[in-house]
């Protein structure tokens, strides 16, 4: 039985969109793991995922897929055996990737492997050693600053053994072979802005989509950061010309102000319609341009790829207080918040949708256009002048890349002129709808 997605006004998806988010937020998750195979089987009851499991050792590009990490138990006891730190109230108490111990030793060695947070003595850090061996708790600094000298025992359950590096994936092909590409990692344990938030809502999205007859094809994939994107660009690195555009999702359920990461070219179609959307929607927001740092766009936007892909979150990447801490909990995180980053993500779907792309016919140089009448057709209006030189503007950027709403931006005039004389230029046969 799959789970529907509800949109009625008596039902808002927000609720949805938080309840899935509350769903996942108690399991452990890493790169790899049982943790990420319980997340995916999670999503399967939305929508029909794809499950991909890369073996342990597999090269992709310049990286080896590390060994599989799986985790029972771990904690700390004092010295009357009294559990101070325990994993099962709260998964970020351990170093994610610790490797197993069982042992007795004395408080310094005991803090060289103990992470706080002293400007925010209140929280837990969010801490990983993916591919340094080593082993570690993460503790608020009031914990810390409690420990007395003496003995402790540290135990961690771990395992660290060949199995392989799992992602989920869903397509939904449509009209169109050109696809658009959605992405969230799914390798952070108790956390819920980052990245639950993301993972829910394309869930959802998916589940919408696939309802509908779409033009683009989608496909959504739900990979562990970093490795995840490198292993599926590797495995995928002949199809990536189908690729129009795509986002990272991310950060969608926090209070903060949209942020749109662009694309590492910075003006294709979807940096146009995600700024257009965004103004439309008129949601506070800003706009930054892309930088090789943050999530998995930094993969999609290797120089040898180079694709359309940015990141639109809420607050900035690294730039919210409880950002890799406890305080990333479901308290973060609203249904009201989840539901407008869900509603602007969806505008973005139907613009593309709804966008026109024309080829200009008559490519080398610029057609002839007194001969064709078009100043005739264009000479009446009030408005002749503009429409001449949007005239011109369509004919330069109409190569099947460029939609109309991409050429309006550009050039600055308005939608609705453009369309207008798009309509008089495909007439006269110097336009093919693409
Ligand atoms: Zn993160």
């Amino acid at each position: 039985m799959r789970t529907a997605t509800k949109t009625s006004k008596s039902n808002p998806i927000g609720k949805d969109l938080f309840k899935l988010c509350k769903k996942m937020f108690p399991i452990c998750r890493s790169i790899t793991g049982d943790g990420v195979r319980k997340t995916l089987a999670i999503l399967q009851k939305y929508i029909d995922l794809d499950i991909h499991e890369i073996q342990s050792g597999t090269q992709v590009f310049d990286w080896t897929i590390p060994k599989e990490w799986n985790i029972k138990d771990a904690w700390i006891k004092d010295a009357k055996g009294n559990k101070i730190i325990n994993f099962k109230d709260n998964n970020l108490h351990l170093l994610n990737y610790s490797v197993p111990v069982h042992g007795k030793i004395d408080l310094a060695t005991l803090k060289d492997h103990l992470y706080t947070l002293p400007d925010q003595p209140d929280l837990i850090p969010y801490r990983t050693s993916y591919y340094k061996k080593n082993w570690g708790f993460c503790l608020t600094h009031h914990q810390y600053e409690q420990l007395e000298e003496g003995t402790y025992e540290v135990f961690i359950d771990s395992s660290l053994e060949a199995g392989s590096l799992t992602y989920g994936e869903f397509f939904i092909p449509g009209k169109k072979e050109e696809e658009i590409l959605f992405s969230a990692h799914i390798c952070h344990p108790s956390l819920a802005n980052d990245n639950l938030s993301g993972i829910s809502i394309l869930t959802h999205l998916a589940q919408e989509l696939q309802k509908q007859k779409n033009t683009f094809s989608y496909r959504f994939i739900f990979i562990p950061g970093t490795i995840g994107s490198i292993t599926w660009l590797a495995q995928n690195k002949d199809q990536l010309s189908k690729i129009k555009g795509g986002l990272v999702a991310s950060l969608l359920g926090d209070s903060g102000d949209f942020t749109y990461k662009k694309s590492r070219r910075g003006n294709t179609e979807m940096d146009v319609v995600v700024q257009h959307v965004l103004e439309k929607s008129k949601v506070e927001h800003r706009v930054i341009d892309f930088i090789p740092y943050g999530y998995d766009e930094r993969q999609f936007c290797a120089p040898a790829f180079d694709l359309a892909v940015g990141n639109l979150t809420r607050s900035q990447f690294g730039e919210y207080p409880e950002y890799h801490t406890s305080g990333d909990n479901l308290d973060l995180i609203q249904a009201r918040y989840l539901e407008a980053s869900y509603q602007v993500y969806q505008n973005i779907i139907s613009t593309f949708e709804k966008n026109i792309f024309y080829r200009n016919r008559f490519p080398n140089c610029e057609p002839q256009l007194g001969k064709r009448g078009l100043y005739d057709a264009i000479g009446g209006n009030s408005n002749s002048k503009m429409m001449q030189m949007a005239m011109l503007w369509i004919l330069n950027l109409s190569d099947g890349e460029h939609s109309l709403l991409h050429i309006a931006k550009k050039s600055g005039y308005k939608y609705a002129l453009v369309k207008k004389v798009a309509k008089i230029l495909l007439g006269k046969g110097l336009l093919e709808r693409v």
